[in-house]
């Protein structure tokens, strides 16, 4: 049998374990409450049992499998397997989630950001597998990013590089949870996409957007876009304008074969694809045409689960 690793996508309310074997079939899935309000031993044990009986129920040598691999949202401290803050987790300060996983399962444990760990994912088990120039970026709650350069995995000298949702697209922009001012994430997350349609609400008070209160999801302001509603196209074209200049200058900097989306916003679809498409070729130098694609991840749910057991085979490769 060929070698196995237990996947674990640590999420804010759910947390995704599965096993998964080389060629990224998840042989066994389980999903969790994480339950975030729980002491952190609490939730660290709950997820080690699950480790632990997902594997027993696969019922494989002990050998074959490899490790525990974990992506986790927030910034990590990957030699030591380290959660140094989490914003899903408000309550852990450098929590030291491997030695804990591996007390506790005895398997091998590796940590990385979840953003890596998609693009890990895409590049072991995505559409264009083992195309060594690839970027990821992941939309969703924040927005997080991911760089395959030249067939290796960029982290930079202290292991923070690829931070893709903070480079600064409106400099007099909003205010981003990073502190700084109009990163991509502060326009284009999908709160921030929630927060500016709720803006045009004095402007366009019978947009369609509002058809179910003030506070629309990134979901209805599609929606209603593509009924021509005139407020979610404006509030679309600030999205798509800064995710082009965000992905513009990731390809200068890269020069990437593929730009692969992610994450919650990313099923937007095509809509989403069309408008940041267009929009990029003008903000990137004409000998950069037909060098790059701009896709969507084909890993959908399981991205995360994939992702993060990627993150053990790239370690053994
Ligand atoms: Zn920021």
């Amino acid at each position: 049998m060929s070698r196995i690793v237990c996947g674990v996508d640590l999420g804010g309310t759910q947390t995704k374990i599965g096993i998964v074997d080389e060629q990224g079939e998840i042989i066994l899935k389980r999903i969790i409450e994480t339950r975030v309000g729980d002491r952190s031993e609490t939730i660290v044990s709950r997820i080690a049992e699950t480790i632990s009986s997902v594997i027993k129920e696969v019922n494989v040598d002990r050998d074959t499998v490899l490790g525990v691999g974990i992506g986790s949202p927030g910034s990590i401290d990957r030699e030591n397997g380290v959660v140094l803050f989490s914003p899903n987790f408000p309550n852990w300060r450098n929590m030291e989630l491997k030695r804990r996983i591996e007390e506790k399962t005895g398997l091998k444990t590796f940590l990385e950001n979840d953003a890596n760990a998609f693009i890990l994912g895409e590049w072991a088990f995505g559409e264009h597998a083992g195309c060594d120039h690839m970027i990821g970026i992941t939309l969703g709650t924040g927005i997080g990013g991911g760089v395959i350069a030249a067939g290796k995995l960029l982290i930079g000298a202290d292991g923070f590089g690829g931070e893709l949702g903070h480079i600064i697209v409106e400099p007099d922009g909003p205010t981003c949870g990073c502190g700084s001012h109009g990163c991509v994430e502060s326009i284009a997350s999908a709160p921030s996409i929630g927060r500016l349609a709720k803006e045009m609400r004095k402007r366009f008070p019978n947009s369609k957007m509002f058809e179910s209160g003030p506070q629309p999801s990134t979901k209805q302001v599609f929606q209603a876009a593509t009924q021509g509603d005139e407020a979610a196209r404006l509030v679309l074209e600030r999205v798509y304008r800064a995710l082009s200049l965000a992905i513009g200058n990731y390809i200068h900097i890269f020069n990437p074969r593929y730009v692969v989306l992610g994450g919650g916003v990313s099923r937007a679809g095509e809509p989403l694809l069309n408008g940041i498409r267009k929009c990029v070729e003008r903000f990137t130098m004409s000998s950069f045409k037909g060098t790059y694609e701009i896709i969507l991840s084909q890993l959908f749910e399981d991205a995360g689960i994939k992702g993060a057991a990627s993150i053990v085979f790239y370690k053994f490769s």
